[in-house]
């Protein structure tokens, strides 16, 4: 069994963003910008935002924090979006999810101009992707791949099973993992049999938001297990993945934390300079 560390891999990918920030400021050309929007009153998102700009110093990427009220109008979230939209200083620009119910999260999205929506949620970049245009992938199924990539992991050929059909985790990992020509099954709320699918699989992903749900009777022996879960719970954070139960199973397996959530803040970086170098010098 091997653990997959997240941390370490993602040091590497935020060198690289570093390294290239540095290529561009020393031909005299602007430094990327990342704008988050946060809508205040969730201590999680609070958490995510911070890490978000501390990655930007560590890779010389300026950021900016737009702090909203947390009875924002739908008028004027749409009104900032505009504004940063605009605004050329920004390469990039992220809407801290999940929104207050009183607002319009897909409308909200979508007001983003695709070329600087850093995350790939607008139609027309998750249209890109689903039919191998992208110029950029959601973060975190672009940490995934990565992850597998960097271990030497086979995709070609092999089953993957990805549990949960989010378009920010589940679709797209699903999408990138066919587009490596891995054979995907994805499951959800309503499969029935989960255990029997999962233990098919050669790579197992999980994002589902329920804390130790995968155990050892979900697993093939010698599988690959990437844990995208951060749940919250009385004795810290968890994955959705019963780590200590099923570890001595997998072939690979990614912790909580220090797994696949700093390789989305890593890959978020990535992200910002690709639309930087693509649309905004
Ligand atoms: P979501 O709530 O949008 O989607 C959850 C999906 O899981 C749904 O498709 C649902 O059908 C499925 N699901 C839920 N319970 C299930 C069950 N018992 N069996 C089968 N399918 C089930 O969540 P999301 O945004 O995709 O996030 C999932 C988890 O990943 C959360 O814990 C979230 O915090 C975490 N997350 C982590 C990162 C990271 O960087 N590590 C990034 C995004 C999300």
């Amino acid at each position: 069994m091997e653990i997959i560390d997240g941390k370490a891999l993602s040091q590497k990918v935020k060198d690289e963003v570093k390294a290239e920030v540095e290529k561009l400021t020393a031909k005299g050309l602007r430094e990327p910008m990342l704008a988050c929007i946060i809508i205040e009153g969730n201590s999680a998102s609070e958490i995510y935002v911070a890490n978000k700009q501390k990655a930007c110093k560590a890779c010389g990427i300026e950021s900016v924090v737009v702090r909203l009220k947390n009875d924002v109008s739908q008028e004027d979230l749409l009104k900032q979006i505009d504004k940063l939209n605009r605004n050329k200083e920004v390469s990039g620009i992220l809407l801290q999810l999940p929104l207050p119910k009183h607002l319009n999260e897909d409308e909200a999205i979508n007001r983003i101009d695709r070329h600087k929506d850093v995350d790939c949620l607008t139609r027309e970049n998750l249209g890109a992707m689903f039919s191998s245009h992208q110029t950029i992938v959601p973060c975190t199924a672009s940490g995934i791949i990565r992850m597998l990539k960097e271990n030497k992991i086979d995709i070609v050929g092999k089953r993957a099973v990805v549990v949960g059909r989010s378009l920010l985790v589940g679709r797209s990992v699903a999408a990138l993992l066919m587009q490596e020509n891995a054979t995907v099954t994805v499951c959800h709320r309503h499969t029935q049999n989960l255990d029997k699918v999962t233990k098919e699989a050669d790579i197992l992903v999980v994002a589902i938001g329920n804390a130790k749900f995968i155990t050892k009777k979900f697993i093939k022996k010698g599988a690959v297990v990437i844990d995208v879960g951060i749940n919250r719970t009385e004795n810290g954070i968890c994955g959705d993945v019963d780590f200590e139960n099923v570890k001595s199973l997998c072939k690979f397996i990614t912790p909580v934390p220090g797994g696949v959530g700093p390789m989305t803040v890593a890959c978020l970086m990535e992200n910002t300079l690709i639309l930087h170098k693509n649309y905004h010098l």
